[in-house]
């Protein structure tokens, strides 16, 4: 019946909205347990005193994790509202690398930018800023013994217009031509445990929706460049 219908579609969003809200919510968690342990280690012996609030707020992020995961397991990405303003792709990257600083220093991963780009691109500031760390975090992944990670914005005109390139390249694990046809796809993740399989999808739809877009190159055993142009902000 249409009553049904309507009914089965106000579903659909609903999982769509918890799946964009979860993802947001995981990259800050990851934060807060990755500087976690550098304030026991920054405590040394003095983090013995704060022994039962240590393990309080390890066991309650822990418990927002398994939400979250939880929440992503039936639910799907969805677009919501974003609030757009005109950024240099190198001070939002400026601001993104701290976020992920800690992750990249245990892996000996060392960083390469190179700025060249003078437009600006249009979006969302914390939409992408999620796109950076979603896909500096899978170049992280990529690299488990160390390498490098290499990020370069220029200007660069598609056939569709003017805009600017960022290019994400790593030498990591790489992959194989049957995986790059499937990395966008919700839900496809070759990570056991911490993949939701939604990084790269939900990077798309937010890069599409501001009329970008996003590519990928990649050679086992070499290593994977992502290529997101963006159109110049006017
Ligand atoms: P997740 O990281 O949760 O698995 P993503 O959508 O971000 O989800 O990525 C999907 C899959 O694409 C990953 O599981 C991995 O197999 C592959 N992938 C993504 N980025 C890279 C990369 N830089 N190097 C190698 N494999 C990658």
């Amino acid at each position: 019946t249409t009553r049904q219908l309507i009914m089965s579609e106000k579903l659909a969003a609903i999982g769509e909205i918890t799946a964009g809200v979860a993802h947001e919510i995981n990259n800050p968690i990851a934060v807060i347990q990755g500087n976690l342990e550098v304030v026991r280690q920054v405590m040394g012996e003095r983090a013995d005193e704060a022994r039962t609030e240590f393990r309080l707020l390890d066991e309650q992020v822990h418990r927002i994790s398994q939400i979250v995961t939880k929440l992503l397991q039936f639910a799907k990405p969805e677009e919501y509202a974003g609030f757009l303003e005109r950024h240099a792709a190198k001070d939002v990257i400026a601001d993104t690398l701290p976020l992920v600083q800690h992750l990249l220093n245990k892996a000996e991963i060392a960083v390469t930018q190179k700025h060249l780009a003078t437009r600006l691109v249009l979006m969302n500031r914390t939409e992408l800023q999620q796109v950076f760390v979603n896909l500096i975090v899978n170049a992280i992944h990529a690299m488990p013994d160390g390498g490098t990670l290499t990020i370069v914005s220029r200007d660069e005109d598609l056939e569709t217009g003017q805009g600017l390139v960022i290019e994400i390249t790593d030498t990591g694990v790489g992959m194989t031509p049957d995986m790059l046809e499937k990395i966008f796809d919700p839900f496809f993740t070759t990570k056991r445990r911490e993949g939701t399989g939604l990084g790269l999808s939900i990077s798309q739809t937010l890069i599409s929706r501001q009329g970008g877009k996003i590519s990928v190159e990649s050679r086992p055993g070499k290593g994977t460049c992502f290529t997101i142009w963006l159109p110049e902000a006017r």
